[in-house]
């Protein structure tokens, strides 16, 4: 493979890096809240107007129409700050589904739901998981259903933690249309407007962080009615949709924490260089030292393997092992950092001076979404052992 980036992407990288910089870093809610509406507006037009709106993109969507493997210098520099990715339109959900609607909607949907997504007017969310004993780990266990009724498709069932759907302009719900089809081949995404009868976004969760605009929702969808042109992509291609847009999406999740971790370090550093302890600064304890050494090897392995995933994919390759590999590598790799840096920094390292408790806080969840560790692990473990 081919390790460089294009010209055009290392130029983007520090554009992106400078505006985190001195744009984003400055505004950072070190209290884990989303930036307040006003605020973040300024500060996508700022983005925009300066070329940097989703690197993602293609350019007739108003993108910068890099590459996947182009895209992670670009999505790493953003990702310093948690806020670098709402502020220039590559963060999740919104930057998944628009990848799906890329490649699933018809023109209709595209006038009506992509074009307002990528311009950043209008949020998103998807809707696949259900609170036990429905789909989470495992999809194919989805209890909610649709099914025909007089020309139109009706939707019952219950979700949870559909990331951003307070507020959101469109939710993207799976649900199973054929029943004892097979697993796989049973479901479908329906694009349910936001206030379409029977859709009711009941909660926002509380968890662990979450500074994510919108939320992580409760919703409790009861005889909801949609008609043919709601469905994304064919009926029954649901499950196969997912995985379409689970791949790249675990790995942009992957670029963006690799830049805060790279922050984190640095922070880390930083600390060990000035602070002393014992009669020399902390670097010259071994212990520490090591801390910072194993940060760099864990940060330099995940760069590695995601480029290498992005690479595969960016050439028609599913490359279902190699996400696999990065999800969970990186998820932990991403948490020892971050953890690492706190350690480095002792007291000061959980205050609000830094954003480190902050990151700490929002990485957790990283080792349990778009697929929790002890799958991806499953699933490596079943072609080792096919390969055997
Ligand atoms: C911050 C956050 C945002 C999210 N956003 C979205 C979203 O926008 N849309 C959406 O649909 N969902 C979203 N999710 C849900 C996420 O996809 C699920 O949490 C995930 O798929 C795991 O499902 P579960 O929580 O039901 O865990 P469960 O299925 O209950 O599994 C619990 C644990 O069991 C273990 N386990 C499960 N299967 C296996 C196995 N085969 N082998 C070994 N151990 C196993 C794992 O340790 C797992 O963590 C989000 C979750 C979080 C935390």
């Amino acid at each position: 493979m081919d390790f460089t980036f294009s010209a055009g992407a290392l130029e983007l990288r520090n554009k992106v890096a400078r505006f985190v910089e001195s744009e984003v870093i400055p505004l950072e809610p070190r209290d884990g809240r989303p930036l307040v509406t006003g605020a973040l507006r300024a500060l996508r037009e700022k983005s925009r107007s300066q070329g940097l709106w989703a690197p993602q993109l293609p350019r007739e969507l108003g993108g910068q129409g890099l590459e996947l493997p182009d895209v992670c210098p670009v999505f790493e520099a953003a990702g310093r700050s948690l806020l670098g990715p709402v502020a220039l339109g590559c963060a999740a959900p919104d930057e998944g589904n628009a990848h799906l609607l890329l490649l699933a909607a018809g023109e209709t949907q595209r006038e009506r739901y992509l074009k307002p997504l990528a311009r950043g007017d209008i949020r998103s969310a998807f809707a696949m998981t259900e609170p036990a004993p429905g789909a989470g780990s495992d999809p194919t266990m989805m209890r909610t259903r649709a099914r025909r009724e007089g020309g139109a498709w009706v939707i019952d069932g219950k979700k949870w933690f559909a990331t951003g759907a307070a507020g959101a302009a469109f939710v993207i719900v799976a649900a199973v249309t054929e029943p004892g089809a097979g697993p796989k081949g049973a479901m479908t995404l329906f694009i349910v407007d936001a206030g379409t009868p029977g859709l009711r976004v009941t909660r926002e969760v509380p968890i662990l962080g979450g500074g994510t605009p919108g939320g992580h929702c409760e919703i409790e969808i009861e005889g909801c009615r949609v008609g043919d042109e709601q469905v994304l992509g064919r009926v029954g291609e649901g499950y196969a949709l997912m995985q379409a847009r689970l791949g790249p999406a675990r790995l942009t999740h992957c670029m963006r924490w690799i830049g805060a971790a790279e922050r984190a370090l640095e922070i880390a550093a930083r600390r060990a260089r000035e602070r002393e302890a014992f009669g020399r600064p902390l670097a010259e304890h071994q212990a520490v030292a090591w801390m910072l050494a194993d940060s760099a090897i864990d940060l330099h392995a995940s760069r590695l393997m995601v480029h290498e995933a992005a690479w595969r994919l960016s050439r028609g390759e599913k490359a279902r092992l190699e996400t696999s590999l990065c999800k969970v590598f990186v998820a932990e790799a991403v948490n020892r950092v971050i953890d690492r840096a706190i350690q480095v920094c002792g007291a000061l390292g959980i205050t609000d001076q830094l954003p480190l408790a902050h990151f700490f806080q929002e990485a957790r969840a990283f080792r349990i979404y778009d697929g929790p560790s002890e799958v991806h692990r499953m699933v490596i473990a079943r072609k080792v052992l096919k390969g055997s």
